[in-house]
């Protein structure tokens, strides 16, 4: 067992770190257009990790996407949306379930930035049961035809490609499901927005979706397998939600620290007190703790090796993790960190998030406990592994 990051994994954080430095924290200090920055970030390399070169990835695979988000996360939590959007939950799954003209056309254009992605699981009335879904979705000879109404769809406002998720019957539930790429660019798709908490870089919309085209071309995987599909998205979404949630716990530790050393109470340094290291430690060994289970469920996805439960584990943790570690820094910096000029707030606000989307604390448990009790195994054997996308030397 080797817990160190290899040369290539080393140098996408240190690339990531230095993006962070030199290209989030000013934009977010002038609070830049969101689509100038995923471009950026696109330009760099930071959404191609799992990818092959053939679609503009560097094929660095699952545990360097999961350290670039976290650096990139630890900066601003908001823009980890778009490690799901422009990497995990859009062209991921287009490479992974796609046909090969929807493979040519979306995916490098996604991956580099050029084009932006949205994933539209989520309905007014479903969230956690997916199988729920409302949205039709009709096969007309020649084309999809979709309509429905999405919510909580992140980037749904700017993206230019989305993933929708509907149904052809109801009646049949899971086997009824079915996955398609939709354009954006026409007229029955409608985004309004919707303001929120946290996560300020990554817009929310709601969309309503009226006589919404696809052509045949752009089905993923087969006609009622889109509950696969989706299931195979999320999983591959965990992996940068939760590595969002490590990023944003560090930020909250990193500033507690240098908070807990200069401020003085009492005629020393409020890290002197017991309270307080008590919860430095505890911030220490939840985020490292976190760090790991997430690189554990990286690293089986990069051996091709099943990882439902183990990401679900990570994702239920860094969530809490993340929770815990934001009470925590708004605790060590007492009044300050009710401000707006300390980014502690902000930590406590997009921290929340983790323990949300990507499927809630609540569904993690779910799934963890059935897999334990054994009324559900999580982990089933994999129809398609990362391996067989790469290009061969
Ligand atoms: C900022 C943000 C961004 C988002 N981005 C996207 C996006 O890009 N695309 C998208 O499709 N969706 C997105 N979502 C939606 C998100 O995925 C859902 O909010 C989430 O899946 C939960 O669904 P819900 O809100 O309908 O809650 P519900 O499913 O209604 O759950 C409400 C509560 O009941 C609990 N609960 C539900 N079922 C069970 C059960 N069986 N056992 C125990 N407890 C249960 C839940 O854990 C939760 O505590 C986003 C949400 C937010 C807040």
């Amino acid at each position: 067992m080797d817990f160190r990051l290899n040369d290539v994994q080393r140098m996408m954080a240190d690339t990531a770190e230095r993006f962070a430095k030199r290209e989030v924290i000013p934009w977010m200090e002038r609070k830049g257009d969101v689509r100038e920055m995923i471009r950026k970030m696109g330009e760099v390399g930071l959404f191609g990790c799992a990818f092959p070169t053939r679609y503009g990835g560097s094929q660095a695979g699952f545990v360097a996407h999961s350290v670039v988000c976290e650096r990139i996360s630890k900066a601003d939590s908001s823009l980890r949306a778009a490690f799901n959007l422009q990497a995990m939950t859009v062209p991921y799954t287009i490479m992974e379930w796609g046909t090969e003209r929807a493979r040519e056309k979306y995916v490098a254009d996604l991956v580099s930035g050029k084009k932006l992605g949205c994933t539209c699981f989520s309905e007014p009335n479903t969230g956690s049961d997916l199988a729920s879904i409302e949205t039709r979705i009709e096969d007309k000879g020649d084309h999809y035809l979709i309509n429905g109404t999405k919510t909580w769809i992140s980037n749904g406002t700017i993206a230019d490609y989305g993933i929708v998720y509907g149904t052809f019957d109801r009646s049949l539930k899971h086997n009824g499901i079915c996955a398609v790429v939709v354009e954006t660019n026409q007229r029955g798709w409608q985004a309004r927005r919707i303001e929120k908490l946290g996560d300020r870089s990554s817009p929310i919309a709601e969309i309503f979706l009226e006589d919404v085209v696809a052509p045949k071309e752009n089905l993923l995987g087969e006609w009622g397998g889109g509950f696969k599909v989706a299931m195979t998205a999320l999983d591959r979404g965990r992996i940068s939600v939760s590595s969002g949630a490590v990023g944003v716990a560090q930020a909250c530790l990193d500033v507690s620290i240098q908070y807990a050393n200069q401020r003085v109470q009492f005629g020393q340094p409020i890290g002197k007190f017991q309270m307080v290291k008590a919860l430095i430690a505890e911030m220490v060994t939840c985020v490292e703790a976190a760090r790991l289970l997430v690189w554990r469920a990286a690293w089986l996805n990069d051996q091709d090796l099943p990882f439902t439960r183990e990401v679900a584990i990570a994702k239920y943790f860094a969530g809490e993790v993340a929770v815990k570690c934001a009470g925590y820094a708004m605790e060590i910096h007492g009044g300050m960190g009710y401000s707006l000029e300390l980014p502690v707030e902000r930590y406590y606000r997009d921290s929340k998030l983790y323990q949300i989307g990507e499927g809630t604390a609540n569904i993690m448990r779910l799934i963890i406990a059935d897999d334990a009790l054994g009324y559900k195994k999580a982990n089933r054997p994999r129809l398609k592994v990362p391996s067989q996308f790469l290009d061969l030397e």
